[in-house]
C-alpha cells in the first residue's frame, strides 16, 4: 500500500467511523446473536489474492458491526464504561503511523519522554504527591491495564519485601490483604506471582459499610506477623467494581506502612474524577501510597487501553525486573540517565500510548474531561433522586460518582425483588434499548447504572429510566394477569 492509495483507503475508513459514531443512536446497544454467528458468516480460509477495502468494509457492516455489543453507545451502562472518543482515536493513528516500539528509551527517546511528561502533568493535575513524579523520584507509565499494573505492582512488593526473592522466588508465606469488594485482578495477580490463593487475605468491611475496616486490618497483619508469615501488600480500592465503595485508604495506608507492606491502591475507574477539585478527596491518603493505578482507559475519553501506573519510588519496578540479555544494551541505558519503561512492565515491547492520551487532553482541555465527568455524577444523582422517589425501585447502595445501583421493588420480600430486578434487567437488555449488568451486594442482586459513555448525555439517561420503569411495569402486569 503506497502513502496515495493509503490516503485514498484511510479516508474512506475515517468516513465510515465517523458515520457509525454518528448513527449509534438508531442501533441496538446489544446483538441479538447466537453463539456462533459470526464465525458461520466468515470464510474459514484466508484469501490467497488481495481483496479491496470495499469487501472488507461490507463484511464489517454485514457481520461485525450487528454482532457487537455497543460499547460507544450512548445507551451503554453496563460494567464500567471504555471512552473510544474521537480525540484518542486521532492520537491512536498518529501511534500507529510511526509504529514506534518504545521498550528502551534508545529505542524512542520521544516514546518514553512524551509518556514521562504526561504522566508528572497527570500527576499534578489529580492532586497527587510529588513523590509520585519523575522529579520527585517516583514516576508513571502507562501499563495495558489496572490488571498488569497490580501484578507489577506485586512484584515489586515482593522484591522489597524479600531481595532474594529474584533468585529463590516466593517462600509461600507471603500475604496479600483485600476486601470482598476488591477487583479479581488482584486475585489474579497473586495467582501469577506463583503465590496461591491462600496467600489472599480479605479483611472485613468496617460495620455497616462495604470498605475496608481498618482495624480488621490491623488485626489480619498482627496475627499475620505473629504466626510467622510475610505481609507484603495490601490492596486499598477507590470505587469498587460492583457498587463503587471507597476504602478508607488514609488509614489503611497508616495501618500498612507500621508493617512495612506495600500498599496498592486500585482506583482503576473512580480515580480519573480526581480531576475535578470537589472529587480530590476521593485520593485523600494516597500520598501515604507505595503506588496507584487508574484507568484513562475506563472514563477519561481514551480508547483501550491505557492505565496508569504511578510508583513512589522510581527504582523499584526496575529492581524487581530488569533483565539485561546483551542486545539490549545500550550507552543510554548505561549512562542511568533515561528511564526504559521495558522494566516497568511484563512484556518487553510497548506502543507509544502516551500520544493518544495526549492527543485526548489536547483536544479536549482539563475543562473538557472535568465536564465529562461532572455531568456523569449529575446525571447519577438525578437518576438516584428518582430512584428514591419512585416506590417501585430503591438505591441498593447511596450512588458513587456516576454508579447507581439499584433493585427493583415488589413488597413481596428481598427474595421477591432478588428475581424483579434480574428479571427486569433481562427485560431491559432484551429490548436492545439500553445495557445494563448486574452485581450481588450484601447478598443480594443489584442492578448497576454505570453512566459513562463518551456520547451520554440527560436524554439517554431520561431514556433508560422510562424503560426501566416500562419493564418493571410490564413485569408485574404480566405477573398478575
Ligand atoms: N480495578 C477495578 C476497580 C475495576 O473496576 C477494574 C475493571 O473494571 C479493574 C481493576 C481491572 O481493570 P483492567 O481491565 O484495566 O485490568
Amino acid at each position: 500500500l503506497d502513502p496515495e492509495e493509503f490516503r485514498r483507503l484511510g479516508h474512506a475508513v475515517v468516513d465510515w467511523i465517523a458515520d457509525h459514531r454518528a448513527g449509534l443512536d438508531a442501533l441496538p446497544v446489544q446483538p441479538g446473536v447466537d453463539p456462533g454467528w459470526v464465525r458461520a458468516r466468515l470464510p474459514a480460509e484466508l484469501p490467497e489474492d488481495p481483496a479491496p477495502l470495499d469487501a472488507l468494509l461490507d463484511t464489517v457492516d454485514r457481520v461485525v458491526v450487528p454482532a457487537s455489543t455497543l460499547w460507544q453507545h450512548p445507551r451503554f451502562f453496563g460494567y464500567f464504561p471504555a471512552n473510544a472518543s474521537l480525540h484518542s482515536l486521532l492520537g491512536d493513528m498518529l501511534s500507529g503511523a510511526l509504529g514506534a516500539q518504545g521498550m528502551l528509551w534508545s529505542t524512542s527517546p520521544a516514546a518514553t519522554e512524551v509518556e514521562q511528561v504526561l504522566l508528572d502533568a497527570f500527576a499534578a493535575a489529580l492532586g497527587l504527591d510529588p513523590a509520585f513524579t519523575f522529579a520527585g523520584r517516583g514516576g508513571g507509565c502507562i501499563q495495558d491495564s489496572a490488571s498488569s499494573g497490580a501484578l507489577v505492582a506485586l512484584l515489586a512488593a515482593l522484591h522489597r519485601a524479600e531481595p532474594r526473592w529474584r533468585e529463590t522466588g516466593v517462600g509461600g508465606d507471603e500475604r496479600v490483604y483485600v476486601t470482598a469488594e476488591t477487583h479479581s485482578s488482584l486475585a489474579k495477580a497473586v495467582r501469577v506471582a506463583g503465590l496461591g490463593a491462600r496467600s489472599l487475605r480479605v479483611v472485613d468491611a468496617a460495620p455497616g459499610s462495604l470498605g475496608m475496616d481498618p482495624d480488621a486490618l490491623a488485626a489480619a497483619l498482627a496475627a499475620d506477623a505473629a504466626a510467622g508469615l510475610r505481609p507484603v501488600l495490601v490492596c486499598p480500592t477507590v470505587g469498587t467494581t460492583g457498587t463503587g465503595a471507597i476504602d478508607p485508604v488514609r488509614q489503611v495506608a497508616e495501618v500498612a506502612r507500621e508493617h512495612g507492606v506495600w500498599v496498592h491502591v486500585d482506583a482503576a475507574w473512580a480515580g480519573v474524577a480526581a480531576l475535578c477539585p470537589e472529587f480530590r478527596h476521593l485520593l485523600d491518603g494516597v500520598e501515604l501510597a507505595d503506588s496507584l493505578s487508574t484507568n484513562p482507559h475506563k472514563w477519561l475519553l481514551t480508547a483501550f487501553d491505557a492505565s496508569l501506573l504511578w510508583v513512589r519510588d522510581g527504582a523499584a519496578l526496575p529492581a524487581a525486573l530488569s533483565i539485561t540479555p546483551e542486545y539490549l544494551r545500550n550507552t543510554a541505558s548505561e549512562s542511568g540517565t533515561v528511564v526504559d519503561y521495558r522494566d516497568w512492565q511484563v512484556p518487553l515491547g510497548r506502543r507509544f500510548r502516551a500520544l493518544k492520551l495526549w492527543a485526548v487532553v489536547h483536544g479536549t482541555g482539563l475543562s473538557g474531561l472535568r465536564s465529562h465527568i461532572r455531568e456523569h455524577v449529575a446525571l447519577a444523582a438525578k437518576l438516584a433522586d428518582r430512584v428514591r422517589a419512585d416506590p417501585a425501585f430503591e438505591l441498593a447502595a447511596e450512588p458513587s460518582l456516576a454508579l447507581v445501583c439499584l433493585r427493583v421493588v415488589t413488597g413481596a420480600g428481598p427474595d421477591a425483588d432478588d428475581a424483579a430486578s434480574r428479571e427486569v434487567l433481562t427485560r431491559v437488555n432484551a429490548s436492545g434499548t439500553a445495557f445494563l449488568t448486574h452485581t450481588v451486594a450484601g447478598g443480594r442482586y443489584v442492578i448497576r447504572v454505570a453512566i459513562g459513555a463518551v456520547t451520554t448525555g440527560p436524554e439517554h439517561v431520561d431514556q433508560l429510566w422510562d424503560r426501566l420503569r416500562a419493564e418493571a411495569a410490564a413485569m408485574l402486569h404480566q405477573r398478575q394477569g
